[in-house]
């Protein structure tokens, strides 16, 4: 069975931006694409960025057993999908899952063995100016964003892998070598 890496911590740490770079390096990974009931933003596309579901279809999805792991994120649902990993594990393929940390809490006990690192910002106000240069969500949403990485921050030590985010090419570097490390021993 191949290794499933669970990128986490909290939204604006430049989670996506060090993954792009790890798969670009390391392109035997393929990425899961999470489902959400969150709308789609501008460029984002259904099944490419995330499967966009109806919150009753998630609800479906959720009684029917569909998500490795599942959680509520600012009020939207956002779940990682058995479908996108059973049949990679089964074929040798390492994973990604770009998830926030309660859905890395429950990936935890569901796959006992995935690595999981922690993208950590330098500081809460660092997190803040990234959230708001980004410009994708409106100030209320990077508020709420900013409340939720409050909480998040404090599940850090849970972490055996923290990576901070200071400066990205050293982020990326860190974040390579401990994925890079498991490939070679799996
Ligand atoms: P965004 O709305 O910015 O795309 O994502 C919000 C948060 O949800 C981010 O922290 C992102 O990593 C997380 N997220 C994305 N997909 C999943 C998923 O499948 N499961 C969980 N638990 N969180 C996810």
């Amino acid at each position: 069975m191949a290794r499933v890496f669970v990128i986490t911590g909290p939204s604006g740490v430049g989670k996506g931006t060090l993954i792009r770079g790890l798969m670009e390096r390391l392109p035997q990974l393929e990425l899961s694409v999470s489902a959400t009931t969150r709308s789609a933003r501008a460029g984002e596309q259904d099944g490419v960025d995330y499967h966009f579901l109806a919150p009753a279809e998630f609800q479906r999805r959720v009684q029917a057993g569909d998500f490795v792991e599942h959680a509520d994120y600012a009020g939207r649902s956002y779940g990682t999908l058995r479908s996108e990993l059973d049949d990679r594990m089964h074929a040798g393929i390492p994973v990604v899952l770009e998830i926030e940390v309660q859905g890395a809490r429950q990936v935890r006990c569901t796959v006992p063995d995935a690595v999981q690192v922690f993208i950590a910002p330098p500081s809460l106000e660092v997190l803040r100016e990234r959230l708001i240069g980004r410009d994708t969500d409106h100030p209320e949403e990077v508020e709420r964003r900013l409340q939720v990485a409050t909480q998040e921050l404090t599940a850090q030590p849970e972490f055996e892998h923290v990576v901070v985010n200071d400066s990205l090419p050293e982020a990326l570097e860190r974040l390579t070598d401990i994925v890079a490390l498991h490939l070679r021993s799996d």
